[in-house]
């Protein structure tokens, strides 16, 4: 990367990114694959942060174009690039709130390509990766420390900034209930209010709005939903696939929301939704209530993710998928007791 830095080369992500907006230099933003509030809000407000300041922005994400009707409207998305027209060399590429290069998906090859890559993110199963690192396992969101990061770079906090911010924040604490929201996490909250947004209207569309044909889904899903109290602390599981949600008018990431119920069952700490996919492979969504760490069973499964939500791609069948959800949570469960959790004082971590 061309920035102006006589000698020494700025090695935090604020100074990376202050000296790439100083230069006029190219920067491309990403989120993960399927991005959620927390993904997208992350991009789309340190994009603008950075354009207001004076770079040369592009802010995407992996894999197909299209966004969720609840994600579609937050503002700065009309003018996500698609991933395939993103350059594929720009002198900064920032990758946010993603867990590992994979997650990435088509993008990953810009964290070698991009002349600097900076990762920003709050995955405690995040590996390290990129060669400037936010990366903080406590806080709450990505859009936390990337409301840091626009103070640092001086960007002052409007209504739109503060309705992405806002966004990621609801989505990933479960609108304040999930243990990762602290003290400043409602101060930070009440910065965003006091810019005027309505966070009524951002949390209806976000997690209030879905058609009917969802009602049917859920009832099928919910109807099909094996307690399996002997294993681990307790495991609820059920399945559905993209082709399902079709039947019922609905698109894919309608699936999303289903563990969100399932996970309410007070007979099972650990609940998974198996989510059949186009391709045949399944995307499985794995909530804890606290006593078991999901991220480990993600991370032993191929995926990743939080403490209480984590997440894996299993191209096994149902049955399969499920067999190796048993066998790691067996042989996890003795080192996630709630005794330890308790002893730890750790809140759990929840997020997306
Ligand atoms: P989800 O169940 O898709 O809402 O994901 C829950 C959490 O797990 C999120 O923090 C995701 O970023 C993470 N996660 C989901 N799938 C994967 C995966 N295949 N690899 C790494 N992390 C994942
Ligand atoms: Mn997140
Ligand atoms: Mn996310």
């Amino acid at each position: 990367m061309t920035l102006p830095s006589a000698g020494v080369p700025p090695r935090t992500p604020a100074a990376v990114l202050a000296a790439a907006a100083d230069a006029g230099a190219t920067v491309v933003l990403s989120g993960h694959v399927q991005p959620d509030a927390d993904a997208l809000g992350s991009t789309l407000a340190l994009a603008e942060g950075l354009r207001r300041r004076g770079a040369r922005v592009t802010a995407t994400f992996p894999g197909r174009p299209e966004l969720p009707a609840s994600l579609g409207w937050l503002p700065g998305a009309e003018g996500l690039t698609p991933a395939a027209a993103v350059d594929p060399a720009p002198d900064v590429f920032v990758s946010l709130d993603v867990a590992s290069p994979a997650r990435l998906g088509e993008l990953a090859v810009l964290l070698e390509r991009a002349g600097t890559s900076v990762v920003v993110d709050h995955h405690a199963s995040n590996p390290g990766f990129g060669d400037v690192r936010l990366i903080d396992g406590a806080a709450p969101a990505t859009v936390v420390l990337v409301a840091g990061l626009l103070d640092e770079l001086g960007v002052p906090l409007d209504a739109p900034l503060a309705t992405l911010l806002y966004g990621g924040l609801a989505a990933d604490t479960g609108s304040f209930r999930f243990g990762s929201t602290r003290p400043d996490t409602h101060l930070l909250a009440a910065r965003l209010l006091g810019t005027g947004i309505d966070h009524a209207a951002i949390s209806r569309r976000l997690f209030d709005t879905a058609p009917f044909g969802w009602l049917r889904l859920l009832s099928a899903v919910a109807g099909r939903a094996v307690l399996e109290p002997e294993v681990g602390q307790g495991l609820v599981w059920t399945w559905s696939s993209t082709a399902e949600a079709a039947e019922h008018g609905l698109p894919g990431e309608q699936l999303e929301a289903l563990v969100d119920v399932v996970r309410a069952t007070a007979e099972a700490d650990v609940a998974c939704v198996l989510k059949g996919q186009d391709d045949g492979s399944w995307s499985v969504s794995l909530r804890s209530r606290g006593a078991t760490d999901v991220a480990r069973v993600a991370t032993a499964l191929g995926g990743g993710g939080h403490r209480a939500a984590a997440g894996f791609t299993s191209h096994l069948d149902r049955e399969a998928t499920v067999a190796a959800i048993r066998a790691t949570l067996r042989a996890t469960v003795g080192a996630t007791t709630r005794d330890t959790v308790g002893a730890e004082g750790t809140p759990a971590t929840l997020a997306r």
